[in-house]
């Protein structure tokens, strides 16, 4: 497939995101802007505008478009707001909220040492300023924090590490999915002044946080 056939698909897929979810225009264009094919491995080159998760090796998959689009819209990020990411894998939804909200202004940890040296150098030479970190995600950019948004791409258990709450400003948003009774929930928390907000945004099925 060529680029122009690949971008043909990738509209598409936008236009079927818009038709199906309530997704923001700014969110929609960031994954109108990605190039989804560069960041899964070649044998899933072919599916990378179907609207499913892909695996990336080491057992690790990346989201569908559309849990990509929900999370970042649930971020409520705008230009210049400085992203937390928990689980780099492949680089692409650190690519997705880089589009949003610019170079220099998304941080992003990676357990796995591979992946998180593959996702550097694709980001890289796709000309993504992303700060990537092998490492777990409850002890990386410590000194970068206080963050504007964080997520977890990755399954927390039963509540999202309080060291990874921390690391995001009063007034700041958490997206994560989080286990409970064995099943998972995608949640948004706000931390307030006097205590942190949660929203349930439904359930989910991510790889679980190591
Ligand atoms: N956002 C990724 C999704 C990758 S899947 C993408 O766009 O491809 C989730 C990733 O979280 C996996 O790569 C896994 O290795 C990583 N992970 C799991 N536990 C982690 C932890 N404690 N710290 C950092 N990364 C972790």
């Amino acid at each position: 497939m060529s680029d122009a056939d690949h971008a043909a698909v990738r509209r598409e897929l936008v236009n079927a995101l818009r038709d199906r979810l309530d997704a923001s225009e700014r969110t929609l264009s960031a994954i109108g802007a990605v190039p989804r094919h560069e960041f899964v491995p070649e044998p899933q080159r072919a599916s990378a505008y179907a609207d499913r998760p892909l695996p990336i090796g080491h057992d690790q998959t990346v989201s569908a478009p559309h849990m990509v689009a929900m999370m970042t819209d649930l971020l409520e990020i705008e230009r210049g707001d400085r992203v937390f990411e928990v689980g780099t894998g492949c680089g692409y939804h650190a690519a997705v909220v880089a589009e949003v909200v610019g170079p220099g202004n998304v941080f992003s940890a990676e357990r796995v040492p591979e992946l998180a040296a593959d996702a550097r150098e694709r980001l890289d030479r796709l000309g993504y300023d992303v700060t990537v970190a092998a490492g777990d995600g409850r002890e990386a950019f410590a000194d970068e924090a206080p963050f504007d948004a964080a997520y977890l791409t990755c399954a927390a258990p039963e509540s999202v590490p309080d060291a990874i709450v921390d690391r995001v400003r009063t007034g700041g948003r958490v997206v994560a999915p989080v286990r409970e009774d064995g099943r998972q929930r995608l949640v948004r928390l706000t931390v307030r002044e006097d205590g942190i907000d949660r929203e349930d945004h439904g359930g989910v099925r991510f790889v679980p946080m190591r």
